[in-house]
């Protein structure tokens, strides 16, 4: 039985004991100096702060609310490797190289967090990619996306992935192997605690108003440090007015564990990416999308779920259950947006680096995104060509 909207308002990841007991970081109190600052502690920011860890750096990290506030701890969980768009679609200022290249390094990075977090975080499974809406019996809308997902399977396996066509009750598409599901606020909690071990200095509740010259400042003190990543994604255009992104809201639902598997063990897109699912390991299903049917609303830096989403979301869930079930937890986060779907990894002055809009893809692109621009900044290494690095 469906619960009337609305319902319990916060992300369904936060059942993970981690994100559960999370004691909280302080807040920045006083002026402080660090050889590197980090701004935003998502996937993307965790994976700055990594990098410069590794470089054998003293690291300040800060975030305006908890690590992974904002769409780190909030999204659907796929780990999957590529840009947003399709390898086989031209796409306006991207190469088939660099395409190519972004899924070869958000591999490795997966690679790595697995290895890093284990499996039991980061839990390997295929990506199933349904041509149409999810469990659309008739299969009447499908047919021209089940073609174009037939011509990308051919251009993912030239370049090594396996892929196989999938048929069953969801409907028609393509299985893509190698890829991952996790819940994103335990991976990005997870990781942080990890870094403050190597030594991280991080603050939570530490908005950032002003980021260049060297210095990072929030409310209650700055942080002056010769390297800076900023990596705020859906909030990068408050920062950086003069960037090209956009700021839009995703929408998720989670209901309670249903006692059976209504999805196979992988993570499950359909309808170009518009909707997305995974069942979790206590049966729950986590789903999302819908953007599509409310494109204007939907453009908002507002991060607060909306009645007619959340009721469209359901209407998937109630498809694919086809069964009585309970919506528990139901929550949005903001991503930014960019016109060609290139991630921006852009110089701000010579000690800041701005990172961010992954289009509603950055769990993998973001962390190698960051890395990028640390080492551009340290290095002086050419920002990769899956990236716009237009100065602003
Ligand atoms: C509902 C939803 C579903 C999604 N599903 C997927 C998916 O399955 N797979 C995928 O790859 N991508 C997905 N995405 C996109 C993905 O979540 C983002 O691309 C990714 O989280 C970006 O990571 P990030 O670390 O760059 O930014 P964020 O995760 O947005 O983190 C930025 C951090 O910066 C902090 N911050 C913001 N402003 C300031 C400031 N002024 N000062 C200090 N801190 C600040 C925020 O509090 C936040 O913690 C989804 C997004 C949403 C919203």
């Amino acid at each position: 039985m469906t619960q009337p909207y609305p319902a319990r308002q916060q992300p369904g990841w936060d059942i993970a004991p981690i994100a559960r007991d999370w004691a909280g970081l302080p807040a920045i109190e006083g002026d402080l100096t660090a050889d590197a600052c980090v701004v935003g502690l998502g996937g993307s920011g965790l994976a700055a702060v990594e990098e410069l860890l590794d470089r054998g750096l003293s690291v300040i990290g800060v975030d305006a609310g908890r690590v992974a506030a904002g769409a780190a701890g909030r999204n659907g969980g796929f780990l999957i490797g590529g840009p947003a768009m399709p390898l086989s679609t031209p796409t306006p200022n991207w190469t088939d190289q660099a395409k190519a290249d972004l899924w070869s390094v958000t591999l490795a990075e997966l690679d790595h967090l697995s290895t890093l977090l284990g499996p039991r975080i980061v839990h390997r499974c295929p990506w199933l990619n349904i041509a149409g809406p999810i469990a659309d019996t008739e299969q009447a809308t499908g047919q021209a996306e089940l073609a174009a997902l037939q011509t990308e399977s051919a251009a993912l396996r030239a370049i090594g992935l396996q892929v196989d066509p999938w048929t069953g009750p969801l409907g028609n598409g393509i299985a893509i192997a190698g890829q991952a599901r996790v819940n994103p606020a335990e991976r990005v909690l997870t990781t942080a605690a990890a870094l403050i071990e190597r030594g991280a200095e991080l603050y939570e509740h530490s908005p950032v108003s002003r980021a260049a010259d060297g210095v990072v400042s929030t409310p209650s003190g700055t942080i002056t440090a010769k390297i800076i990543i900023v990596a705020v994604d859906g909030r990068l255009d408050q920062l950086f007015p003069q960037l090209p992104v956009t700021t839009y809201r995703l929408q998720m639902l989670s209901t309670g564990p249903l006692g059976r598997r209504v999805l196979p063990d992988a993570v499950v897109s359909a309808r170009e990416g518009y909707e997305w699912l995974q069942q979790d390991d206590a049966g729950r299903l986590l789903l999302g999308g819908g953007r599509d049917h409310q494109l204007v609303a939907e453009r908002t830096s507002n991060a607060e779920p909306s009645a007619e989403v959340q009721q469209w979301i359901e209407g998937v869930a109630a498809a694919v259950i086809d069964g009585p079930f309970e919506v528990t937890h139901r929550w949005a986060a903001s991503v930014g947006y960019t016109e060609d779907e290139r991630p921006l990894c852009v110089p701000i002055d010579q000690t800041v680096m701005a990172v961010g809009g992954y289009s509603g893809h950055g769990n993998l692109v973001g962390a190698v995104n960051a890395r990028a621009a640390v080492r551009h900044l340290l290095d002086g290494a050419a920002v990769p060509d899956w990236a716009n690095s237009t100065p602003a």
